[in-house]
């Protein structure tokens, strides 16, 4: 068996539980070290709760970009544990931020749709993504001026609560706007579960007791 990253040939498979959920992927030690869990805690408004699992370093940006930029379709193994609480999930929808039109015809695929598909989880597309462009490439400014990201499918009946999901948040104007048009629509819970954050480091940690008056900077 090859590492799903790397592909390097694997003598021996390193127990995945430790990152996933008690699962085993095939993934080399040094893939799986790679993969950081996000532990800070993170709200947004206009969102209920945002479950968020990893740190969007260095390993998950090219997990990601491989498979939605290259559509190395295969990597969405990678994350079917991470799904296992949603498999019975039955009162909720658990609903797809789509990729738009343009992109699944340049690719093949719904990038977060496959991710479901293959972690057999039941999911109801109930969102189209009307913007064409890359969010996190605009300024906050000119975010503000996008008015229009998703809107809600035709004829689709929304349920009381629907879980949100995506791969990266960023600064999470997707999410709050896939909100507000589901509440729109009848939706009264709204939750995410996305797959990774960037995480933002102090360089340094400050002493609360530091004598205020000899602080230089
Ligand atoms: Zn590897």
């Amino acid at each position: 068996m090859k590492c799903l990253i790397c592909d390097r040939t694997l003598r021996e498979l390193m127990s995945w539980s430790y990152i996933l959920h008690r699962s085993r992927q095939p993934l080399c030690e040094k893939c799986a070290s790679q993969f950081q869990s996000f532990k800070q805690s993170f709200s947004l408004s206009g969102l209920d709760f945002v479950t968020i699992h990893y740190e969007y370093n260095e390993m998950m940006q090219d997990v990601i970009y491989s498979y939605k930029g290259f559509g190395h379709i295969r990597l969405a193994k990678l994350f079917r544990p991470l799904f296992t609480p949603l498999k019975k999930e039955r009162r909720a929808s658990i609903v797809p931020i789509p990729s738009h039109v343009h992109k699944v015809e340049r690719i093949g695929f719904q990038p977060i749709e496959h991710l479901l598909r293959v972690a057999e989880v039941p999911y109801d597309p109930l969102l189209v993504k009307v913007y064409d462009g890359e969010l996190s490439r605009l300024s906050k400014e000119e975010r503000q001026q996008v008015d229009r990201i998703v809107r809600v499918r035709e004829g689709v009946r929304v349920r009381a609560h629907c879980i949100l999901i995506d791969d990266v948040i960023t600064t999470g104007t997707t999410l709050q706007q896939a909100a507000a048009v589901l509440r729109e629509a009848g939706a009264k819970r709204i939750d995410a579960f996305v797959l990774s954050r960037p995480v933002k480091r102090s360089c340094y940690t400050v002493d609360k007791n530091i004598d205020k008056s000899r602080q230089t900077y």
